[in-house]
Formats: structure tokens, C-alpha cells, sequence
């Protein structure tokens, strides 16, 4: 049978996609065509209630109702920033809360989603990692993000206004850790009787956890960035611990596997996080351009948003711009992310919820000052 998140005996169809929808509905001697209906409603009207469903039976929906369960995560907290990013802090099961943030840019609504309660990887330069690990987000509390998100925009024109166009698994958590539950939330966000969203514009973001990149491409098409962020195993042995395990080498490999399965050509985003004196010399940027020669792929420089726990530096405007010219000119369509929302917390690596540690990591770091949240 499916899943259910622990919470009572009822399955969350909320988590469940489209196969899993159809054997629920077999398993309770149901024909297979009820899970596209009931999909529809639970994921394009955002519906939580099995009465709403008036193309359902009465008896149906009363059989629902005891067997199953639409459980999405509960909002706390909807803040806008001054530029128009949007955080909501959203509370799971177990009383952990998350936070997802979407990014408006012109056309494009770009949600940020997470994968894990915190993380357990680690970087040097990363506040989710700072602050531990607590569990794996079920499917359901994954694709509740999106789901939480897109309700708060209801009643809208879905055929006009389309207020997330694009998802990273780029929030809490290491998403190739989870990777079945990473997997069935980005088969809904893909899937036309859910959220329809083009696999161009469903992003995966791993720090290079490499035996799970290499199953990746067996059960999915999604695009693909790499966290890099050192051009040679040294460096990012310090920045990204799990290096050591997996290293550079091994990663790109990988991701040159995965993008050639791929039935379209498509590019690796490969992220590189400049900090100060630690990877954003000239001589880092000449080193990078050489190391992806044979990786098709665009690179995405993000300059280092600081937490309180952190003693890197963001890099003078010049000395990023002198960076992305080096990859430009080596032929790099090179890319600086903007930082966004970091007047509400939102920008990349200061999103990090409340929750209770359970690696007791977040103990060995003092906040220089306290984090207002
Ligand atoms: N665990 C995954 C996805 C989440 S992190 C991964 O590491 O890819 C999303 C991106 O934000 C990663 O590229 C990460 O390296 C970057 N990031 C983390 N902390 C950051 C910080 N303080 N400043 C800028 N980027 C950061
Ligand atoms: Fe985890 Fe990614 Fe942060 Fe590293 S950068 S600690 S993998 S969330």
C-alpha cells in the first residue's frame, strides 16, 4: 500500500503521483481513471476537502474521507519582500517548520522548495547546514510547498496567470538524500494532471551526492544543477565536505551521464558561491573554465549572502564582475544570481525554519548575533 506520513492511519493523497494515485484507487477496488479526477482537484483547484468534489460519487467521497486524507502544510507566515520575493514559512508535521520562497522575475515565478528539515552535508559557507539535521520532508510535505504556495494566490485564471512557473530544489536539505520522495514530488510538479510544469523548468540542485546522480537519470528527466563552487578537490574538500567521499572528478562525470541520457540537449547549471579571498580569484575563475570544458553547461555565480555563524565575505561588485568576464570570454554563458529577498531572509542559504537539531552540529556554532526570524 502507500504511504502515510505518520500522522494517523489515512494515506495523504497529497504526496501520492499519478502511479501510486491509481494503485491506491485499484487497492480500494476503485477503476484508475478516479486518480486523474481526484488529482485535478487536490492539485490544480487546491482542494482539501473530498466533498468539493462534485464529479466523485457521494459514497465515494464518504469512503474517501475515512480511508484517506489531504493534509498540506500549514501556513505561519506570508511575508513579501521589498523587491516582491515572497517567503512563507510553513509548519510540517512533528511541529518543524520549513520555509519556501518565490521569486517573480518578469514572466517567470521561480519557487524555491525544500527537500529536508536542515541538512546534514555541512558546507562551510551554507546556514541550513549550519543548523543541523533533523529528517527527511515526506512527498507530501514536498509538494505541499507548492501546493501551500499556489493556494494563496486562489481564485486565479490558471490558463492566463500562472504564478509559479519554475521550481528549484534549492531550499532546506540535500534533495538526492530523499531521493524517492524528491522524486514522486517532482513527478507531480511535472505531471499534466497536477502542475504541468515543463521538466526544462524543474530543477534538482545536488552538492554532489554521486550514487544517487547516477540513478537519477532512471527515473527522471528534470534539469540538473551542480554546487561546485572550487575548481579543485583541495578547496572544495573545505567548502563542500562531502568531496572528500565524492570528488570533483567522480561529480562531473556524473553530470556529464546524466545530461547525455537526456532526450533533449540540455546544460547542467553548475552554482559557484564567491567568497572573498577563498574562491574568487582570477586564477579560481581561469582554473573553473578549464575544469568544465567537457560539461555542457551554463555557470550560475552566486555572491555569498552572509549569516550571523559565518566569517566569509561577500566579494566587492568588481571582483564578480571580473570573475564572470574570465568565464565569458573562456565561451561560459555566465550568469550572477541577484540576491533577492535577503530583507526578509530569503536569499539563497539563509533559509533555515525552526527545528530541533538531532545532530546536535548547530552547538558548536554561536550566532555572532542574534537571528531575528
Ligand atoms: N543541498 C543542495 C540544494 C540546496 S542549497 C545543494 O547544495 O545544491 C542551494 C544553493 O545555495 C546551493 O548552490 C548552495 O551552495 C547555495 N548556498 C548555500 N549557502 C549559501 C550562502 N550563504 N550564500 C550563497 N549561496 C549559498
Ligand atoms: Fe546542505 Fe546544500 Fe547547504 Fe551543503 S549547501 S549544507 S548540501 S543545503
Amino acid at each position: 500500500m502507500t504511504e502515510s506520513d505518520g500522522h494517523n492511519d489515512k494515506v495523504n493523497l497529497l504526496g501520492l503521483p499519478r502511479q501510486k494515485m491509481e494503485q491506491f484507487f485499484v487497492d480500494i477496488g476503485e477503476k484508475k481513471f478516479r486518480a486523474g479526477q481526484v488529482m485535478k482537484w487536490i492539485h490544480q483547484y487546491g482542494v482539501d476537502d473530498f466533498e468539493a468534489m462534485t464529479n466523485v460519487s457521494k459514497p465515494l467521497r464518504a469512503r474517501l474521507a475515512e480511508l484517506a486524507e489531504i493534509r498540506g502544510p500549514e501556513v505561519l507566515l506570508d511575508e513579501v519582500s521589498q523587491d516582491g520575493t515572497r517567503k512563507w514559512v510553513m509548519r510540517m508535521a512533528e511541529g518543524n517548520s520549513i520555509e519556501a520562497v518565490l521569486i517573480p522575475d518578469g514572466e517567470r515565478g521561480t519557487l524555491c522548495v525544500s527537500s529536508q528539515v536542515g541538512c546534514s552535508l555541512d558546507c562551510s559557507f551554507c546556514s541550513t547546514g549550519k543548523r543541523g539535521f533533523n529528517r527527511n520532508l515526506s512527498s507530501a510535505e514536498i509538494i505541499g510547498q507548492l501546493w501551500a504556495a499556489l493556494r494563496t494566490f486562489m481564485p486565479f485564471d490558471r490558463t492566463k496567470e500562472r504564478p509559479v512557473t519554475n521550481v528549484v530544489m534549492m531550499g532546506m536539505g540535500e534533495p538526492l538524500l530523499n531521493f524517492d520522495n524528491v522524486v514522486d514530488a517532482m513527478d507531480l510538479m511535472m505531471d499534466d494532471w497536477a502542475y504541468g510544469i515543463s521538466k526544462r523548468r524543474v530543477t534538482v540542485s545536488t552538492s554532489g551526492v554521486v550514487p544517487a546522480l547516477e540513478k537519477l537519470g532512471e527515473v527522471t528527466d528534470v534539469s540538473l544543477a551542480i554546487s561546485l563552487h572550487a575548481a579543485n578537490d583541495e578547496l572544495r574538500n573545505e567548502l563542500v565536505p562531502l568531496n572528500r567521499k565524492y570528488p570533483i572528478d567522480q561529480l562531473l562525470r556524473a553530470t556529464r551521464n546524466y545530461l547525455s541520457g537526456l532526450s533533449d540537449r540540455r546544460r547542467a547549471t553548475i552554482e559557484y558561491t564567491l567568497m572573498e579571498g577563498v574562491n574568487d580569484q582570477p586564477e579560481h575563475a581561469r582554473e573553473l573554465a578549464d575544469l568544465l570544458v567537457d560539461v555542457p553547461c551554463k555557470i550560475n555565480l552566486i555572491p555569498f549572502n552572509p549569516f550571523p555563524e559565518s566569517d566569509y565575505r561577500r566579494p566587492s561588485g568588481n571582483a564578480v564582475k571580473r570573475f564572470q568576464d574570465i568565464l565569458n570570454q573562456a565561451g561560459y554563458i555566465t550568469t550572477v544570481r541577484t540576491t533577492r529577498g535577503d530583507d526578509i531572509d530569503a536569499a539563497c542559504g539563509q533559509l533555515v525554519g525552526q527545528f530541533e537539531d538531532r545532530t546536535r552540529r548547530s552547538q558548536r556554532y554561536i550566532p555572532v548575533h542574534q537571528e531575528v526570524s
